[in-house]
């Protein structure tokens, strides 16, 4: 099919075509949302039910176009979960979730999607065609299942055998009727460990996530304090976090992207804790400029700085990131000193307690 040809030539290493009744899909997503484990993302429920329903999202949608992007960056070395396990270890350094390394992915999928679907327009006529990605109202992995991209694995993101994880999704609505492709099977079989080895017990039971829990969620999306029973796991990750991805072992399959928009950028690769910490703000937005790490802002970015300065205070004193933490105090708004100040108190403070486990 030209329209494959056309996704490779884009950066897609795959995609494929799902019809658009979710049915099935709804009643589990009503009962997730219906426990809270979305947390403070409202805007999942605000479009409730219709994210089971692309038609009526998008009126007059047919199919549903679905891409894959891989994202590792291009210079991976063999065995890079090494690496990565490697940097968890050492407290002072800052963790990345390694998405977000390179450029804002929304913008190089967006782009991508919307050129494939102009080419399809272009071959077939006029089309009514609206793009997605990472978009709250899309049940993507969903999507992605139903049309082979991948399985949804018990940490619940998509994956494939011949992939791993390490991708983005994007969807294409279309008005056209398109020949849907086969779904793909699970390949999790007996494997738990992207469940064991969740640093805050955030997989609740396989396939389902306790938004408020995950790492991902509280260092990215959720805007308030953090939960102090949570601070301690977040261990030295500033900003999403990857371990479930980490430990799968379909990943090492996982390819490295044919784009030079997902290449790490200095130093989110390799930086300190305090080297991040002293940026004020018209440092961070000029340095996280194009990635989608400017989104958070900087009042969120040092609040999980905090945290990780302090899960590495707790690790072993340090007389400079203890200065850092309190010439900073005098200057911070209200969240930022709490943080702050719970950073400094695990100087003294006694090793974590492992997350309760959580039923609900
Ligand atoms: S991203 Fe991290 S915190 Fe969230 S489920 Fe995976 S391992 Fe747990
Ligand atoms: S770690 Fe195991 S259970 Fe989790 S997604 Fe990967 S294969 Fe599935």
């Amino acid at each position: 099919m030209q329209l494959r040809e056309w996704a490779h030539e884009l950066g897609f290493s795959q995609i494929g075509v799902a019809a658009v009744d979710l049915g099935a899909a709804e009643a589990g997503l009503m009962e997730w949302l219906a426990q809270g484990f979305h947390g403070s993302m409202h805007y999942m429920q605000r479009h409730g039910a219709r994210r089971a329903r692309p038609a009526e999202l998008v009126p007059g949608t047919l199919s549903v176009i679905t891409a894959r992007m891989d994202y590792l960056p291009r210079a991976s070395p063999q065995g890079w979960q090494a690496v990565e396990w490697q940097r968890l270890r050492e407290p002072q350094q800052a963790t990345v979730s390694i998405y977000a390394r390179g450029r804002d992915y929304h913008k190089v999928l967006r782009t991508r999607l919307q050129a494939l679907a102009t080419r399809l327009a272009e071959s077939v006529g006029p089309l009514g065609a609206r793009v997605f990605t990472d978009s709250a109202p899309v049940l993507e992995v969903e999507l992605a299942a139903r049309s082979g991209l991948g399985w949804r694995g018990k940490h619940t993101l998509a994956l494939q055998r011949d992939g791993g994880s390490m991708f983005f999704l994007g969807e294409i609505f279309v008005d056209l009727a398109l020949p849907a492709t086969p779904p793909a099977a699970s390949h999790c079989g007996s494997c738990r460990a992207c469940i064991d080895v969740c640093p805050t017990q955030a997989i609740v039971a396989p396939y389902r996530l306790d938004a408020r829990r995950c790492i991902s969620y509280l260092t990215i999306e959720h805007a308030g304090a953090i939960p102090e029973a949570m601070r301690p796991h977040l261990g030295n990750r500033i900003y999403g976090c990857d371990d479930c991805q980490l430990v799968c072992p379909w990943n090492k399959y996982a390819r490295v992207s044919t784009l030079a928009d997902f290449d790490a950028r200095a130093p989110l690769d390799g930086a300190t804790l305090l080297q991040l910490w002293v940026w004020d703000e018209a440092e961070f937005l000029r340095r996280t400029e194009g990635s989608a790490i400017r989104r958070i802002g900087h009042a969120r970015w040092q609040r999980n700085l905090a945290v990780a300065l302090g899960n590495a205070l707790r690790a072993a004193p340090d007389a400079a990131i203890e200065q850092a933490l309190r010439r900073r105090r005098a200057g911070a708004d209200a969240l930022l000193a709490e943080h702050i100040d719970w950073a400094l108190r695990q100087l003294t403070a006694a090793p974590p307690a492992p997350p309760a486990t959580a039923a609900g």
